[in-house]
């Protein structure tokens, strides 16, 4: 099978400053994320402290590095990476649509700021999915709950609601769906648990208990070390070197992820630096 050079997961500054290295440097990669690449470079209403674009807004930085991509050819992959199998001599990037084999792996996928919710972890794989378009089919015709966290929940649930009979929607602010389809319903209060005996069978808030037959959680990042087993972490973030290198050899982590202070510029020189590692590492092999 053909190995791309480099995956990088996450369309953050990180991985957008990552992959701009990473074409630079000639290295075949793959940009995992989004085109409108972070939620929270949408929701920055005015930046000051970005070199060079001085009180620029956020949605006006991620169209300049959307032009700037463009500029040099570097597409994103619409997807998102559902694992990380680190193989020994390459690593197993999943996503709905299969698996790629990439011989490094840059990891920008933003922080993990929330709590799992008790019986998300305990749950996964058995009733508990994170992927709509991986696992929505399992659920034709069956009643879900969908926990919408992350940006592309409203968009995902409706796919949902077009295989399910029956779905609970539990939106964070401002995920809220409008209009609402027939088979969906709206639900004000926030989960609390995932419930249930061998599997997920229940989502639990202060107002009820919803019977469901399977619990889509939808967030923009989940914890490093779930999507990436054997990953050492730090707290909340990945334990990496000045040179971004995690535990894992080829496995670098770079942005919000490696650390505080949560930072654009900081995020986007990391992800520069991860990029020229990988680069490192590749020469060696
Ligand atoms: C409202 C707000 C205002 C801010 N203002 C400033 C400011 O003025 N100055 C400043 O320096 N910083 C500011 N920040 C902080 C800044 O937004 C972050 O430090 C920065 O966005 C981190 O970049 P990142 O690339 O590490 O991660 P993120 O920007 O979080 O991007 C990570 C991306 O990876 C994607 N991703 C995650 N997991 C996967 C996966 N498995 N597969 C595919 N894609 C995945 C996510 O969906 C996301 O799009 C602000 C933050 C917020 C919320």
């Amino acid at each position: 099978m053909y190995r791309i050079d480099i995956a990088i997961i996450g369309s953050g500054p990180a991985g957008v400053s990552a992959a701009i290295t990473a074409r630079a440097r000639n290295m075949s990669a793959v940009l995992y994320g989004s085109q409108r690449l972070s939620d929270k470079l949408e929701k920055a209403h005015e930046i000051l402290n970005y070199p060079g674009m001085p009180r620029i807004k956020g949605p006006d930085l991620a169209q300049a590095l959307r032009r700037h991509m463009r500029d040099m050819d570097i597409e994103i992959t619409q997807e998102q990476v559902t694992a990380v199998y680190a193989m020994g001599s390459y690593f197993g990037v999943e996503t709905a649509s299969g698996m790629t084999e990439a011989r490094t792996v840059i990891l920008a996928t933003g922080v993990f700021s929330g709590k799992p919710l008790p019986g998300e972890n305990e749950f996964l794989g058995r009733g508990v999915s994170t992927c709509a378009t991986c696992d929505g089919n399992f659920y034709r015709g069956k009643t879900i709950a969908v926990l919408g966290f992350g940006s592309e929940a409203p968009e995902e649930t409706k796919y949902l609601a077009t295989l399910a009979e029956k779905v609970y929607y539990f939106p964070a602010r401002g995920r809220e769906l409008d209009p609402v389809p027939a088979n969906v319903e709206q639900i004000g209060g926030a989960p609390l648990a995932i419930t249930g005996e061998l599997k997920a069978g229940a989502v639990e808030t202060a107002g009820g208990k919803y019977q469901v037959d399977g619990v889509f959680v939808l967030r923009d990042a989940v914890p490093a070390d779930r999507l990436v087993p054997g990953l050492v972490m730090d707290g909340a973030h990945a334990a990496v070197d000045l040179q971004m290198r995690t535990n894992l050899p080829g496995c670098f982590a770079c942005g919000d992820l490696a650390g505080t202070p949560y930072q654009y510029v900081k995020s986007a020189g990391q992800g520069n630096v991860a990029a020229l590692s990988a680069a490192a590492y590749l020469a060696t092999l």
